[in-house]
């Protein structure tokens, strides 16, 4: 029988002829056509001041922990259980990443254990909407008032999801999307930085240029371009924006898709929540349908389940091994609360495939496989 994937890659519309069109217009290089209109797109999109494009939300997130200017020593309060990316970008600047447990019905950090791991070094809190399920920004924005922090929200999985009516990214001081291969919306490999605050504006701007002022050079604002700042090359080329644009024209679609793929899952496998093989994510009308995952009972439970679902050419995968508990973690960070959610869940998360061409049958034989694997 044909494999499922964990993830496919796909077409939608007009991305090749959109990619002919910024050849054709001699402008391959970043910030051209294409890249503004994925610019704009999010701006309105996404309600945040400013919107650009980088290569990854790795970079993005590098771009935001320069803005944040921390000096060596001063701490981030983040998840554990995250990428490593959420993580890197802060010790790159010589700051210490605090890491923080999870709720146990969300996976995101637990806002109630954050301001006990606040000290006069915290200067961040960056909160990671995993499976783009919103974490508690009213709070946490709350919390980061009233000691004088910033906010950065890892919304690398979150792109059209919201809170409280608000897009998720565009909440925080400064929000960080993904546009790799493996999220909804996809260019390859890419990001954008959100910047909420358009005090930060002109400085994200110059540090994505590689710390020139060569926008404002381009937008007649200064008569010669020169190094001012910091910075790095963090910008897209015009390829990837005109295939990222096709996408985004067609983001309604896609995260439709993706929502309806989650209610299949979730009203087939329903019978195994109620008979207590496995726990169902907790997701609902606001999020973007990022990713399906069950919680099995033990980690040996999962093994098996995986050695089942792969004899039976169905890639399900496990997801990130708690940064607090990696070699680099140990080494660049600490923990910041007992990590008692974040060890347990990780072990036992198991992620279903989920990819816009997934058909209803692929969903039923993967749900039907899972049922075999219980006995069902
Ligand atoms: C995917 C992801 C990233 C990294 O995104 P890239 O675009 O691959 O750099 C960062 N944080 C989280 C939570 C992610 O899921």
């Amino acid at each position: 029988m044909k494999p499922i994937p964990f993830n496919k890659p796909f077409i939608i519309g007009r991305e090749l002829s959109l990619i002919a069109d910024a050849v054709a217009q001699g402008h391959l290089s970043g910030d051209g056509a294409y890249t503004r209109l994925c610019h704009r797109w999010l701006e309105d999109k996404l309600g945040c001041h400013k919107a650009l494009l980088t290569h990854s939300c790795t970079g993005a997130l590098e771009m935001a922990a320069i803005l944040c200017d921390l000096q060596p020593g001063d701490e981030v309060i983040m998840p554990s259980y995250t990428f490593v990316s959420t993580a890197n970008a802060f010790v790159l600047r010589g700051a210490v990443p605090v890491f923080v447990d999870i709720r146990q019905d969300t996976l995101n950090i637990d806002e109630n254990l954050i301001e006990a791991a606040i000290t006069p070094r915290t200067k961040v809190i960056v909160p990671v909407h995993y499976a783009g399920v919103p974490c508690e920004m009213d709070r946490i924005m709350a919390i980061a008032a009233k000691h004088g922090l910033l906010v950065v929200e890892d919304a690398a999985q979150a792109l059209l999801s919201t809170y409280n009516g608000k897009a998720l990214g565009s909440i925080g001081h400064f929000g960080c999307l993904s546009f790799h291969e493996t999220k909804n919306i996809i260019s390859g490999e890419g990001g954008a930085l959100l910047v909420n605050d358009a005090r930060h504006t002109r400085r994200a701007e110059i540090i994505r240029e590689k710390g020139t002022n060569r926008s404002q050079f381009f937008r007649g604002e200064v008569d010669k371009y020169t190094w001012v700042d910091i910075g790095s090359s963090y910008l897209p080329g015009e390829l990837v924006s005109a295939f990222l644009y096709a996408q985004l024209e067609r983001a309604d679609d896609i995260i439709a898709k993706r929502r309806s793929i989650c209610t299949a899952y979730a009203v087939q496998l329903a019978d195994l929540q109620h008979g207590g093989h496995l726990r169902l994510p907790t997701f609902d009308g606001d999020s973007n349908g990022h990713m399906f995952y069950i919680l099995l009972d033990s980690l040996a439970t999962r093994g098996k389940l995986i050695a089942h679902l792969k004899a039976l050419g169905i890639l399900p995968v496990f997801h990130y091994v708690p940064l607090h508990s990696s070699p680099a973690g140990k080494k660049y960070g600490r923990t910041g609360s007992a990590m008692r959610q974040t060890d347990d869940l990780s072990e036992r998360l198991l992620r279903l495939p989920l990819y816009y061409e997934m058909s209803e049958a692929d969903i039923a034989r993967v749900c039907s496989a899972i049922h075999g694997f219980f006995g069902k």
